[in-house]
């Protein structure tokens, strides 16, 4: 090729490129989110160990690597989020499919056989990838505003009794066809719609095949339409959107068909052992953590390490603090909720679940009106409701007061309630900012009597905080 016809073609791919940039107009963007990328993968990891010791995997290797090649296919496009997606086939007739938190992907034998084309199995997994890569799991668990997730981090971390997901589904956070982090809402299918029909487009399947298959399966109503509709609740119009998305994509001609593969896939199937589908209809259903308590160990608050007034700097995904340096971060750099404590200041509970005796909590509050817009005064209130239902001894001890957080408006609450630190009462320092993405608060636990320096390490981790312009 001469120089010339070469920069041709380099300019022609640029240009190619670069209009498709453009067509991709609808930029779907993950929603508000207080886990990091790497604790979805961590949760959904652990969700398939725990899932997969119930689910008939098959290890038939012609179907395995089928799935995985279409699945790759789809998910090495950019917009699957660059997650360390796997794909398998579970040997259960209903027609269902079920994507977990970071990747781990599964796709029912009954959906394999269901499929007309390559192209209708490919929309529905495409339809599990956008899942992962909008984050829809953890996204829903983060609006269920569970005040006790930064502590379970913590406790996570610590191990003992409490893996992050074992302590989740004792807040009924399982991974249940009901559970929060599975049942999507009509709004996430929407989206997941959407993302699912670029990731199709772009990886050369005709993404109409996607809306025809869901189309289908209503159709068949009680013959196992509905497994996957539980999950995946119908947002309505599925057509007609997934339509009108692809005429904001670049033209493109799609093989017709493509269903050699599958058929020699579906004869396949045949030589697997016979489902048996009442046993494992809710297979993912029962994810409690379930370890035995060790007994005799009563903790105690003077057991836990004074804060230093010696701070270090925690940066945080949307926001910075200060933090005695004789205390330990517990979250990661690029997640929105950390529990900053001694070790002795958490405190496992039987159940695994963990709470903070002695230490800090930072978060964001997602605001249940207003269209997720914050109200300081509102969202404080229903923040502290949360927090006295989840810890029924918590009171309020006077008003909120206005205070300046960095520059922002922010309340200042102080709330008693019991300790999990045995025959102690404990003081909850709580402070509430408003920011785009939701109420950040911020609370600071120590037990009652503590020494005045102590007070003055909360003003100072207080007067530390940072936000990102
Ligand atoms: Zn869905």
């Amino acid at each position: 090729m001469t120089a010339r016809a070469t920069r041709v073609l380099v300019l022609t791919l640029l240009a190619g490129n670069f209009f498709e940039i453009l067509a991709d107009h609808k930029q779907l963007k993950a929603g508000f989110n207080l886990f990091s990328k790497e604790q979805d993968v961590h949760l959904g990891q652990e969700a398939a160990t725990k899932a997969e010791r119930d689910l008939p995997i098959v290890r038939d290797r012609a179907i395995t690597d089928y799935i995985q090649g279409i699945g790759r296919r789809l998910s090495s496009q950019p917009q699957a989020g660059g997650f360390p997606y796997t794909f398998k086939v579970v040997n259960e007739s209903s027609i269902n499919a079920f994507a977990l938190p970071g990747g781990p992907t599964y796709v029912n034998t009954g959906l394999l056989r269901a499929a007309d084309n390559e192209g209708q199995l490919a929309g529905v997994m495409a339809h599990e990838i956008a899942h992962v890569a909008l984050r829809h799991g953890t996204n829903q668990t983060s609006k269920a505003n569970l005040i006790q997730l930064p502590a379970m981090i913590a406790g996570a971390v610590l191990g003992g009794n409490g893996s992050m997901l074992g302590q989740l589904s004792q807040l009924g956070i399982g991974l249940g066809a009901n559970s929060v982090l599975m049942k999507f809402s009509r709004s996430a299918e929407s989206e997941a719609d959407l993302l699912g029909t670029q990731l199709m487009a772009r990886a050369g399947y005709n993404p109409i095949e996607m809306a025809r298959f869901f189309e289908k399966l209503e159709a068949q109503g009680g013959r196992g339409g509905p497994e996957f509709f539980a999950s995946h609740p119908n947002p309505g119009n599925r057509r007609k959107a997934i339509e009108e998305e692809i005429r904001t994509l670049p033209q493109r001609n799609y093989a017709e068909g493509e269903s050699d593969g599958l058929r020699r896939i579906q004869a396949q199937l045949a030589s697997l052992p016979p489902t048996d589908r009442d046993a494992r209809a809710q297979g993912i259903e029962d994810t409690r953590g379930g370890q035995v308590p060790r007994d005799g160990q009563v903790p105690r608050a003077r057991e836990a390490t004074r804060p230093s007034d010696r701070l270090r700097e925690f940066q945080a995904r949307d926001f910075s603090i200060s933090y005695p340096d004789n205390w330990e971060v517990f979250g990661s750099n690029d997640s929105a909720m950390v529990t900053i404590a001694p070790r002795e200041g958490i405190v496992q509970a039987r159940n695994g679940t963990s709470t903070v005796g002695y230490g800090a909590i930072m978060s964001f509050f997602y605001p249940q009106y207003n269209d997720g817009r914050v109200d300081l005064d509102r969202d404080t209130r229903d923040l502290i409701a949360q927090l006295k239902s989840s810890n029924p001894t918590m009171r309020a001890d006077g008003n909120s007061r206005r205070i300046r957080v960095e520059r922002e408006n922010g309340l200042l609450t102080t709330l008693t309630s019991e300790s999990p630190f045995q025959g102690e009462s404990e003081v909850d320092l709580l402070v509430t900012v408003t920011r785009p993405q939701g109420l950040f608060y911020f609370v600071f636990i120590s037990p009652r009597n503590e020494p005045k320096q102590v007070r003055g390490v909360f003003r100072q981790m207080v007067r530390s905080v940072r936000f990102p312009d």
